[in-house]
C-alpha cells in the first residue's frame, strides 16, 4: 500500500507525507517542526512513527524544520551531497548516523520501500525529486522544476499518484509585482514550472494512467488555486478525461493537509 498527503505546499513551505508499506516518510520539511507535527496529527499520523526525511534541495521552504525533527525523533535525512553541503549550516547539528547521501538516478532501499531519486532542473545545488515504490504502486513528488525535461518525466510517468508543481500563471507573473530579474529567474529553465507546462504534462500523465494528480508549490503572488486548477482541468478535459473518474485533481493548500490518497 502507498499513501500520499501534502501537509503544506507553496513558496512559503513544503512537506509531503508518504507511507510506503510500513515506512513513514516526509519529503521535505519546510515549515517549523511544531507546524509539521501538528499537520501530521491532523491526518492521524503520530510524528514519532516517522522513519525518515527526504530533502529535495536546500531552499528554506524545504528544510526549515528538518533538523528539529531529525533530532527530536532520531530520523535519518536523505539528500544529495550538494544539498548537504548547502543545508548543513542551516539546519543545525545532525548526528552522523542520520546523514545519508543519495544521488539522482541511483535507487536505494529505505526500510521496506524502494526510492528512485531523480535530478531536477532548479537553481540549487544538486536538487532531486522522488518516486517511491512499494508493492508495485508508485508515488512521486516533483516540484521546483524549471522545465519538464525527459529525466523528470520518465521518473514520474509510471506513478499512480503524482504531486506536480503548478507554480505560476505566465500572464500573472509577467504583469505581477516581481522585479524583472526575479521574473526571469522564475521563468528560466532552472526556476519553477508554470501552470501551462503543468497542464501539458498532466495530459501525458493521463495517457500513462496516473490516477491522482495533486498540483503544488503555487506562487502566492503569481497564481491562485482556482487558476491553477482550471488550467490543468481544461487540458485534461480537452483530452477526454472525466475528472474524478479517470483521474482526480486537487490543488494542494499552502496551509492545510490535502486529501490522503491511498492505493
Ligand atoms: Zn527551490
Ligand atoms: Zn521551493
Amino acid at each position: 500500500m502507498v499513501e500520499l498527503c501534502s501537509l503544506f505546499s507553496g513558496s512559503s513551505g513544503n512537506s509531503t507525507f508518504i507511507k510506503a508499506g510500513n515506512t513513514n516518510i516526509l519529503v521535505d520539511c519546510g515549515e517549523s517542526g511544531s507546524h509539521v507535527e501538528a499537520a501530521l496529527k491532523k491526518i492521524g499520523v503520530e510524528p514519532d512513527s516517522l522513519d525518515c526525511i527526504f530533502i529535495t534541495h536546500e531552499h528554506i521552504d524545504h528544510i526549515k524544520g528538518a533538523g528539529i525533527l531529525s533530532r527530536r525523533y532520531n530520523l535519518p535525512i536523505y539528500a544529495s551531497v550538494g544539498t548537504w553541503q548547502k543545508m548543513i549550516a542551516k539546519i543545525g547539528k545532525i548526528s552522523t548516523d542520520n546523514i545519508r547521501y543519495i544521488q539522482g538516478g541511483v535507487p536505494f532501499g529505505a526500510f521496506d520501500s524502494i526510492v528512485y531519486p531523480f535530478s531536477t532542473p532548479h537553481d540549487s545545488c544538486e536538487s532531486l525529486g522522488f518516486t517511491i515504490e512499494h508493492g508495485g504502486k508508485r508515488v512521486s513528488v516533483a516540484t521546483d522544476i524549471g522545465v519538464m525535461n525527459k529525466t523528470v518525466y520518465e521518473s514520474i510517468k509510471s506513478s499512480d499518484i503524482v504531486l506536480l508543481e503548478s507554480n505560476h500563471d505566465v500572464d500573472m507573473l509577467l504583469h505581477g509585482p516581481y522585479s524583472p530579474e526575479l521574473k526571469r529567474r522564475v521563468r528560466s529553465s532552472v526556476g519553477h514550472l508554470s501552470n501551462e507546462d503543468c497542464a501539458l504534462t498532466s495530459t501525458h500523465l493521463l495517457e500513462q494512467g496516473v490516477k491522482h494528480l495533486i498540483l503544488g508549490h503555487l506562487s502566492l503572488d503569481n497564481n491562485t488555486p482556482s487558476v491553477a486548477y482550471a488550467t490543468t482541468e481544461e487540458a485534461l478535459v480537452m483530452k477526454g478525461a472525466r475528472i474524478g473518474y479517470d483521474i482526480t485533481l486537487e490543488v494542494a493548500s499552502r496551509y492545510e493537509p490535502s486529501a490522503k490518497y491511498s492505493l
